[in-house]
């Protein structure tokens, strides 16, 4: 039997660098089929919705959905609700996904292209944010007082949903290196005074073999700019989450390489490249289809424990970069001889031994 992939291409570049991944997984297993659904704005024009009851059914149906990108300036007026972003928000709860995942690493090969000072950039990192998905600030009560000059925003959490987040964290960590940072505001959150207590309180219980410490949010976005490789994974909430996770992307200095992934309790998850539509770039064969691929790694990891076809491509995409090739995000200034997306596929696929 085949493990059932949902394809959700979506808008801009999500088809060229979606299809890319497939085919980068066909070429490591043959143990998967795909299926091809509609999202965002493409999903807008055919069916009235960005996000149609078809594309949740075959995402539920499926053992795993691997996303493009959504959205586009033809679809910037339509009504609030109907925005092509609310497809990813609706296929996240549809799915019952609460947690996101995003790693971010340095490829040696790439130090020049990040930001940080050369000799930090130099000894490398690979960090994996662990970041609340479905609660927090984003999700409580806010509102406004009647004359509208004062306006106010909720941040509520249980241990419930501290807990499964925390224990998310605590398993990634056992795969990578043992080492879990919680990210809070305990000095004056009452939120984050419960999220240490929780965090603490499960890893003593059932995770003592992962080293386990506490940062202030603080300090931990002065430390991914100081020396992110004290990091293997950190978890915190949604809020903080996005905006350490955004930072964290930014200092390896490319938006093109980065994958995410969002899971709930079962072992389906929504595997996307953190970038956008890119309409700018779309249907000009220049996306970068490295973040969509290693996507694709993500998911053969962690929906289905194939660790080793996910270390086969990621070794293919970092044996590309060190030899040298770039599509035009990654090139150095002045860099003329970079390739197309079409041609970076072709190589990865080549390292994996598909002419
Ligand atoms: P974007 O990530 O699409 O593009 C930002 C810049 O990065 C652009 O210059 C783009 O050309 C470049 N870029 C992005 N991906 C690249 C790749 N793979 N290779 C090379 N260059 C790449 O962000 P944006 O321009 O702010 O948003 C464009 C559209 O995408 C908007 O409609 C936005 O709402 C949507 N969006 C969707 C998602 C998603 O689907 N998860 C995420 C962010 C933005």
């Amino acid at each position: 039997m085949k493990y059932r992939i949902a394809l959700v291409p979506g808008d801009g570049i999500g088809p060229e660098v979606c299809g890319a991944a497939a085919e980068v997984v066909k070429a490591v297993s043959d143990s998967f089929e795909f299926n091809t659904y509609l999202a965002g704005g493409c999903a807008l024009d055919k069916f009235g919705v960005p996000l149609p009851q078809e594309t949740i059914d075959g995402c539920l149906a499926s053992d795993s959905v691997l996303l493009g990108a959504v959205g586009g300036p033809k679809w910037d007026d339509v009504p609030n609700h109907m925005r092509p972003e609310k497809a990813l928000l609706g296929l996240r709860k549809e799915l019952g996904l609460y947690t996101n995942l995003r790693p971010a690493s340095i490829q040696p090969a790439l130090a020049e292209a990040c930001v940080l000072r050369p000799d930090i950039a130099a000894k490398g990192f690979d960090l994996m944010i662990v970041r609340e998905l479905t609660g927090g600030i984003y999700f409580g009560e806010r509102g406004r007082n009647e004359a509208g000059d004062a306006a106010y925003d909720t941040e509520a959490y249980s241990v419930m949903e501290i807990e499964r987040v925390a224990r998310r964290a605590f398993e990634t960590a056992r795969k990578r290196g043992g080492h879990v940072t919680s990210v809070d505001k305990a000095n004056v959150l009452e939120t984050s005074r419960l999220w240490r207590e929780t965090v603490h309180r499960l890893g003593e219980s059932e995770y003592p073999d992962v080293r386990l410490d506490d940062m202030y949010v603080d300090n931990a976005a002065m430390q991914i700019i100081r020396d992110p490789s004290f990091f293997d994974v950190l978890v915190t909430s949604n809020m903080f989450g996005d905006i350490l996770s955004d930072e964290a992307s930014q200092v390896t200095g490319s938006i093109g390489l980065l994958a995410s992934a969002s899971l709930g309790d079962s072992s389906r998850g929504m595997y996307e490249p953190i970038h956008g539509s890119a309409p700018d770039i779309a249907g000009k064969d220049i996306a970068n289809p490295i973040a969509a691929i290693l996507s694709a790694a993500m998911m053969l990891r962690y929906s289905f424990d194939l660790s080793k076809e996910a270390d086969a491509i990621e070794k293919a995409v970092t044996d590309v970069l060190t030899d040298g090739l770039r599509t035009a995000d990654i090139k150095v200034p002045g860099q003329e001889d970079w390739i197309k997306g079409s041609e970076m596929k072709a190589a990865i696929l080549k390292k994996l031994g598909r002419e």
